[in-house]
């Protein structure tokens, strides 16, 4: 007999510590083969959206969303979600469960998967509100990133409004900042863009124009697949790429002598061309690359 709120208990758990180690993006493989506690292996995600691992009774662990593409924000600023039911049955096991779990008030946890076969999750997640007529439910974030706000930042904030949208708008740029990265690198096929390096751990999601600015958002045509060295040598102008995809080291550092750093791993890939993603849709867009090649003109 398993102790079912142990489990979610342990899971928030193993969740909270995974993310630290794997940035926040699990594969879909590691939530098929689960977590293990007392010996038992829970599985996080099954073939359906909502998912009842079989030691558990009813009550599903997990709903999962897709939500492929840049922007597609399936939360509310109250972090509420609106959650289809599988099928259109409201008595279905999984749409049942959902409805126990609002009865209970069992935590869930919530994965959404921003490029095929990677998830990000959320968690605890409660069902407020059950809608057979819409056949959907009303699932609620209860991040525990709140815990998060240093003193300082949470002095500023007045009310319990104030606090709310501070914390969504924390929440999303997360979101967003690791969909960005999961998405681009997965775009250029885990390769730095400009010296081919193929360590998902070493390599970054540049943005081609900062974030904040104009035309800066986080979706893949605005995006660089980058090692770190690359990354910071594009950030500070050392390294240009121009709007025909050609890496350009700036006159000074071409000049340099020192080690072999310098020389292949800067001076070297002058006049090369940059990888390009195997989809024309995720090119770097030529207008961003523009205005950024102008900023790295006027460095020089
Ligand atoms: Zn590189």
């Amino acid at each position: 007999m398993v102790d079912e709120s142990q489990i979610r208990a342990s899971l928030f758990v193993w969740l909270e510590k995974e993310s630290g180690r794997n940035g926040g993006i699990f594969t879909r493989d590691q939530l098929l083969n689960g977590f293990v506690v007392d010996g038992e292996t829970i599985s996080l995600l099954g073939a359906k959206g909502i998912w009842i691992p079989r030691q558990f009774d009813d009550i599903p662990i997990s709903i999962a969303t897709y939500s492929h593409g840049p922007y597609k924000d399936s939360m509310d600023e109250n972090f509420r979600v609106n959650y289809k039911y599988l099928g259109r049955n409201p008595d279905e096991r999984e749409n049942a469960g959902l409805r126990k779990a609002a009865i209970s008030k069992t935590p869930l946890v919530y994965f959404i998967s921003p490029i095929p076969g990677k998830y990000q999750a959320l968690w605890p997640v409660f069902i407020i509100e059950d809608h057979p007529e819409t056949l959907s439910v009303i699932a609620e974030v209860k991040s525990a990133y709140i815990s998060e706000l240093q003193g300082s930042e949470r002095a500023g904030l007045v009310g319990e409004q104030d606090m709310r949208k501070y914390q969504y708008a924390l929440v999303r740029q997360r979101l967003h900042q690791q969909a960005f990265r999961v998405q681009v690198l997965d775009a250029y096929g885990d390769n730095c863009t400009v010296c081919h390096l193929k360590h998902a751990e070493l390599l970054d999601a540049a943005h081609i124009i900062p974030d904040g600015k104009p035309r800066g958002e986080p979706v893949v045509p605005n995006g660089l697949s980058l090692c770190k060295i690359h990354h910071a040598a594009f950030d500070n102008n050392i390294i240009g790429i121009t709007p025909d995809y050609i890496i350009r080291v700036r006159d000074d550092v071409l000049e340099e002598h020192d080690g072999p750093m310098l020389r292949h791993g800067l001076q070297e890939l002058h006049d090369h061309k940059i990888i390009l993603p195997h989809h024309k849709s995720d090119w770097p867009d030529r207008e961003r690359l523009e205005v950024r090649w102008g900023e790295f003109g006027r460095a020089g």
